[in-house]
């Protein structure tokens, strides 16, 4: 099995624990830690310990090791043999802990995700990208489709990786040739947005890919666009979606998939 190589200074923890990992490939399902709580005190917290603390310092999960899916490596006994190991390649980027809260922006009442912890992170972002790979890995897409200007951050790496063109979706006067373009309504305003009438062909089939999903608005905005001018939008893929936002009365119908889910 393809794996790839971890170096001790960048291992985690939770990096080795078949029960953060188990839950991850879950997705949210009903597995849950019996040793740690939830998953969100697991992964992000319990686990989580400075790197060159020392091995006693970091206490091994007392659990059978033969959890871990099958062409894994064997557990490590202890930190000070993890100098370098081989991980099987199932992602592991501990997304939560590289996108913080601001509160109160750009307006009151705002908790805004900011995603510069995370693009500042080389191995966080690229971690990113392959865990979007891996969500739409089932999907047969002709082009990704991203929003100005966090979508163009994502959806562009994620087109590369998935051997797809990429299709920007730009706010209004930037984009140069022939334009359709899409009124839409923010969690805080509005706004519009526009794309080259000549970027689809009828037929095509497109991934839409945003940072983050809060009212929908800009998701089903983008699909419009993309609908107006004879393509099929196959998935919307965030990295976040904030779903105690009731987005779904806009998008309830279509595919929308997300690596981290705030409830
Ligand atoms: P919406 O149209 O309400 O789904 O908003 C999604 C767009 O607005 C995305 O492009 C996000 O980058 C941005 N956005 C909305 N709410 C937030 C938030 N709470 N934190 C970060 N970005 C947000």
């Amino acid at each position: 099995m393809a794996g790839r190589l971890v170096g001790r200074a960048s291992v985690s923890t939770r990096a080795w624990c078949p029960v953060w990992r188990l839950e991850r490939a879950c997705a949210g399902a009903a597995a849950r830690c019996s040793i740690h709580g939830t998953p969100q005190e697991h992964s992000e917290t319990r686990h989580e310990q400075p790197i060159g603390a020392s091995a006693d310092a970091i206490p091994l999960p007392s659990i059978p090791w033969d959890w871990f899916a099958v062409g894994s490596v064997p557990p490590p006994r202890s930190v000070s043999s993890l100098s370098l190991v081989t991980l099987p390649d199932v992602p592991m980027t501990n997304l939560h802990a590289h996108i913080r809260d601001i509160p109160d922006f750009p307006k009151p009442g705002i908790v805004f995700k900011d995603i510069t912890p995370l693009l500042r992170d080389p191995a966080a972002l690229s971690g990113c990208i392959d865990e979007l790979a891996e969500l739409v890995k089932d999907l047969d897409v002709d082009a990704v489709a991203g929003v100005e200007s966090r979508g163009f951050l994502f959806g562009t790496p994620l087109a590369m990786r998935l051997g797809v063109g990429f299709i920007p979706i730009r706010k209004p006067g930037k984009l140069p040739h022939e334009t359709v373009s899409q009124e839409y309504a923010l969690e805080y305003g509005t706004d519009t947005v526009e794309m080259h009438k000549d970027a689809i062909q009828s037929g095509q089939k497109i991934l839409v890919v945003d940072d983050l999903i809060a009212t929908g608005g800009t998701a089903e905005a983008a699909c419009k666009l993309i609908e107006q001018v004879g393509g099929t939008v196959s998935c919307l893929a965030f990295v976040v979606a904030l779903d105690f936002i009731p987005w779904q009365e806009k998008l309830g119908n279509r595919d929308v998939r997300a690596l981290l889910r705030y409830a």
